[in-house]
């Protein structure tokens, strides 16, 4: 028994949670009024049983540790001291596991950049392609750029010296593997200019990179590790947040290269997205600096939905927005090479969001035309009607009639009779954001079934096609459930945490509670067919994803024999999606 678990042993959660908050019980579990949210009838679900307390209105809890954690607004680590004194255990040293892990996985990533960064230095060709987009010494050194070669092993091999092994590497998303069926690896990345994505605290979280000459994909990114979510990350930040706070403001720009020019030439406040369009959880993380952002987006996106959405999102989070717009060349990049006082000037000269949809919508459509005007009217009435004030609506309504020489009664009407309707659809081709995660995945709703109700992990087990679409959590759950059942043909919570790190077992133990709280009461054959979808689903995703895997490798392979291989297994994937 390690530490942690005589702790567990000796806190009940009933108790350690009645010390906040007045329980009473309901059924097999107990119920209280929310510690973490406003609540007004108890969300707050303790189940003395699991060890658990938890709230599915605000989604927040775990086990004793985690409410701790919440509840007491302290790291994992000081959660422990307080319930490790409250239990009279001493501890030793602590060091947690996934704590480990992480931070040997920011080392790989710091290793691989290093790499990068030499192979750079000794690459006449590389050092010229940074030098020709006018960066210099210094800024190539502060963003720490680098080169991989053409190699498929080089960088495996050099880290593969420092003692980390191939399934790590994977991990790390630093290495690939050929095919479900070929285990063998090869380096993601060969053959590009790299760009080191770094999390606020300027730790290397993963890469981006840039082929070099033509190709496809013309970038390519790390995948999502344990230390890397692209949802959360802002490419840049490390080394902008002073700036944005000074400023008081964020700059958004679109492509690594943009957010590089511009720190050169002076304005420092400036960042991207790296591999998404723009995130909620990402303007979440700016607003820990500032309420004021704007967007430098190129101008051909201006009328793409990728932009639109970001604008929704902007005013969704309650950011002041503002709209800068590029006078020469059509990137930040281009236009700092070009004249670096005519971006200044267009950060300073930021206009409003209507304004910039105005100016848009005027430049491509000609007002005086009665197809122009349709056109344009096309454009801007939904926008104006998403506007919260009737007062704004009104105004904007008044410039527009202005402009069209028509009367705004008119373009009243108009807008009444468009259908309300926010639901963004996402353009077929261009990069959409990823879905907003939703609080719980359908992967773990499957795990959460499998361990409320053990005797469906077989219909499970002999259906799911594969876990590539998991998250490395729930994969790492799953494959150890996989292992303790084959060994011992059990499902039992207890069984599995001793395998897994303490971030993995607070998701765990969440998990069957999630499945009395969203399916209450369901029959067993309820369950069988909720199973069955949920893994539909799982395998549809996974295929859909497998599928494009392999038409980027087809697009990639480097001769014929190689190319006939994967069209076969493509052909395969083809025939099982169809199945579906
Ligand atoms: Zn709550």
């Amino acid at each position: 028994m390690n530490h942690l678990d005589e702790i567990r042993a000796k806190i009940a959660i009933e108790d350690l949670v009645g010390g906040y908050v007045q329980l009473k019980k309901a059924g097999r579990n107990l119920k209280g009024l929310c510690p973490f949210h406003n609540d007004t009838h108890p969300s707050f679900m303790v189940s003395p049983e699991k060890g658990i307390g938890y709230c599915f209105a605000c989604n927040n809890g775990g086990d004793i540790f985690k409410f701790i954690q919440l509840i007491e607004k302290v790291d994992f680590p000081a959660a422990v001291k307080i319930l490790a004194d409250k239990a009279g255990v001493r501890l030793p040293e602590f060091k947690p596991e996934a704590h480990n892990e992480k931070l040997r996985m920011l080392k790989v990533n710091e290793q691989a950049a290093e790499f990068f960064t030499e192979q750079l230095r000794s690459s006449e060709s590389g050092m010229k392609y940074f030098k020709d987009r006018g960066l210099s010494e210094a800024t190539i050194k502060e963003f720490q750029l680098g080169l991989a070669s053409d190699s498929y092993t080089a960088l495996r091999d050099y880290l593969k010296k420092s003692d980390f092994d191939e399934k790590f590497l994977l991990e790390a998303g630093l290495i690939s593997q050929r095919s479900i069926a070929d285990k063998s690896t090869f380096d993601r990345f060969r053959n590009r200019m790299m760009f080191p994505i770094h999390d606020q605290q300027g730790n290397v979280v993963g890469f981006g990179g840039r082929i070099i000459g033509e190709g496809e994909p013309k970038y390519l990114n790390s995948p999502d590790t344990p230390v890397y979510n692209k949802s959360f990350v802002l490419y840049g930040l490390h080394l902008a947040k002073e700036a944005i706070k000074k400023e008081d403001l964020a700059i958004f720009v679109e492509g690594y290269m943009d957010v590089i020019a511009a720190h050169q030439a002076g304005t420092g406040n400036v960042i991207a997205t790296s591999g998404t369009a723009l995130t909620t959880p990402q303007l979440r993380l700016i607003k820990r600096y500032t309420r004021n952002i704007a967007f430098a987006f190129d101008a051909d996106s201006a009328g793409a939905e990728a932009t639109k959405r970001a604008i929704e999102l902007a005013q969704e989070a309650e950011l002041n927005l503002r709209i800068i717009l590029i006078p020469e060349g059509k990137d930040p990049d281009e236009c700092i090479r070009k004249n670096p006082d005519a971006w200044k000037q267009a950060i300073k000269k930021a206009v409003r969001v209507m304004d910039f949809y105005f100016s848009h919508a005027f430049s491509l459509y000609d007002a005086k035309d009665i197809d122009g005007k349709k056109a344009i009217l096309n454009m801007l009435l939904p926008l104006i009607k998403q506007t919260t004030s009737s007062v704004e609506q009104n105004e904007h309504l008044k410039r527009l009639a202005y402009e069209l020489k028509t009367e705004v009664k008119f373009l009243w009407e108009d807008m009444k009779k468009l259908e309300s309707r926010k639901t963004y659809q996402p353009v077929a081709g261009t990069e959409v954001p990823a879905p907003q995660k939703e609080v719980f995945s359908r992967e773990e709703f499957l795990l959460g079934f499998i361990m409320d109700r053990p005797e469906l992990y077989e219909i499970v087990h002999s259906n799911l096609i594969d876990v590539a679409g998991f998250d490395p959590v729930t994969e790492k759950i799953y494959k150890t459930l996989k292992r303790v059942y084959n060994s011992r043909s059990i499902v039992e919570l207890r069984e599995l945490q001793g395998e897994l790190s303490e971030e993995e077992r607070q998701r765990l133990s969440i998990l069957p509670l999630l499945i009395e709280e969203y399916y209450p009461d369901f029959s067993e054959e309820a369950a069988r067919k909720e199973v069955m979808s949920l893994i539909r689903q799982i395998n549809k995703k996974n295929l859909r994803a497998s599928q494009k895997e392999f038409e980027f490798r087809i697009r990639e392979a480097q001769d014929s024999g190689e190319r006939t291989l994967l069209l076969n297994q493509y052909s395969q994937i083809l025939k099982l999606a169809n199945k579906l």
